[in-house]
């Protein structure tokens, strides 16, 4: 039987997190929860949480942790995440939401955050050249577009720039990022969680980098307790 687990990945916007977490949910059949996807599901279905959230995301301003916390926690307690675990995307984002993180998990635990490492000038050219799918969050470029035009090639919806993918508001979300998320590469090294992958190259190449960095992790028995339907290790 594939294992599950229960993974973060971390690192900055444009890093390639959403195309490695695609990749790992399906690899490893475990839900891919992106925080900024269901965000923009709720500001499309123009929900109470939506019509917050929207300002915020505008304007490449972090939603306060109560209510991503909030969010999360809902997500985590169905029922397929705690048999088979997750891949979390774009959170924790803070110290804040890590420790939050914990305490939605325990009795289990995390077992592995994977940073992903890419220089800031190549995420600036990522971002801008980026393009999404909006209705399924399937990323495209200006330089690896869809076969028919701007029509996603996965579930028809039309690929169009991100609102908050604006000059102005990358800046904001990268110097965020460096004072809020930063910090939590400390924060799961500490904990003896973190693995730091190249994020430079081909995607195939970093899956494969990250996959067996899991799998070493896995076999040195530096994951966490059982989920819910998991046998114990004897
Ligand atoms: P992303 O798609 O991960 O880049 O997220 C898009 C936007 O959603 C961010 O710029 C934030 O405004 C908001 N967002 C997503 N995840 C979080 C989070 N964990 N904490 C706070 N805000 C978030």
């Amino acid at each position: 039987m594939i294992p599950g687990g229960r993974l973060v990945v971390l690192g900055k916007q444009g890093a390639g997190k959403g195309t490695q977490c695609v990749r790992l949910s399906h690899h490893y059949i475990v839900p891919h929860i992106s925080t900024g996807d269901m965000l923009r599901a709720s500001v499309k279905a123009k929900t109470t949480l939506g019509l917050e959230a929207r300002r915020y995301m505008d304007a490449g301003e972090l939603i306060p942790d109560e209510i991503v916390l909030k969010m999360v926690g809902e997500r985590l307690d169905q029922d397929d995440t705690r048999t088979r675990g997750f891949v979390l995307d774009g959170f924790p984002r803070t110290v804040a939401q890590a420790q939050g993180l914990e305490e939605l998990l325990a009795p289990t635990e995390l077992d592995l955050a994977i940073d992903l490492e890419v220089p800031t000038e190549l995420v600036l050219t990522r971002l801008a050249s980026r393009r999404v799918c909006e209705d399924c969050g399937t990323i495209y470029s200006t330089t690896q577009r869809p076969s028919v035009d701007w029509i996603c090639d996965i579930c028809g919806g039309e690929v169009v720039q991100r609102e908050d993918d604006t000059e102005e508001a990358i800046r904001r979300r990268l110097d965020l990022y460096e004072t809020e998320t930063a910090p939590l590469i400390e924060w799961y090294s500490t904990d003896g969680k973190l693995v730091q992958i190249p994020g430079v190259g081909h995607p195939d190449e970093v899956f494969d980098r990250i996959v067996s960095e899991i799998e070493s992790r896995r076999q040195a028995g530096g994951f966490g307790p059982p989920m819910r339907g998991e046998a114990s290790p004897s």
